[in-house]
């Protein structure tokens, strides 16, 4: 069992996931965001190794081939997947790993590792999220509409995540998703230590060495 907490955050295209990840990450100290591999071309604005490692399809395959990777999916005509040496290493230290993913990643990381946290982030409405992608206006109509049939399709797979959270007012989101994770420390499998040494201690004074 790793120290830290894997965190899978979900939700659909324009939800807001990306400032609700950075803003967890500004306010508090133990989370790490993974960065992704993705085929994407960049938008604008997006620095290679900041956002996502930007490569071509020949560079992805090999590192799929090379077991580089803890999950992968297409989405929307892209390759998307995690990088594994990052998260391995970040969650070893006991930090709270972030992978900000779609849904088929999603599940596959809930089999490669049980104990992951997967949340779902949803808008108030459909309405209030076809407002936020064409508000956000870094995609063309036809981008757009692609993105809310993917949306429809992945709203048929929310029932899989472990939590479903709103992202209405965006504070009080960032605190729900913090509470949870809070919570999730307290599972028996991330007090290890803690049980084992009181176990010790009272097997002592059972014997009466105490
Ligand atoms: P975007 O192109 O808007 O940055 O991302 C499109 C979708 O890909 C989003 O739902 C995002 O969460 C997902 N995504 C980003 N990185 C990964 C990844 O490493 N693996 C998977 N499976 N999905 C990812």
């Amino acid at each position: 069992m790793h120290k830290g907490i894997l965190i899978v955050i979900s939700g659909f295209s324009g939800v807001g996931k990306g400032t609700l990840v950075k803003r967890l990450m500004s306010s508090y100290d133990n989370y790490a965001l993974s960065i992704s591999m993705t085929t994407r071309p960049p938008r604008q604005g997006e620095r290679d190794g900041v956002e996502y490692f930007f490569v071509d399809k020949e560079k992805f395959e090999r590192t799929i081939e090379e077991d580089g990777l803890i999950e992968h999916a297409c989405y929307c005509g892209n390759y998307y997947g995690t990088p594994r040496a990052y998260v391995e290493e970040q969650l070893k230290k006991g930090k709270d790993v972030i992978l900000e993913i779609e849904i088929q990643g999603a599940l596959k990381v809930k089999k490669k590792f049980p104990g992951a946290m997967l949340l779902f982030v949803t808008p108030p409405s459909a309405e209030e999220l076809k407002r936020r992608l064409v508000e956000r206006g870094t995609e063309s109509p036809q981008v757009i509409e692609e993105r809310l049939a993917r949306a429809c399709e992945e709203s048929e797979g929310v029932e899989a995540y472990d939590y479903v959270v709103v992202n209405d007012d965006l504070d009080a989101c960032v605190r729900e998703i913090h509470g949870l994770v809070d919570a999730a420390r307290r599972a028996p499998a991330h007090r290890e230590e803690l049980i084992r040494e009181i176990r010790e201690e009272l097997k002592e004074y059972a014997k009466g060495a105490k």
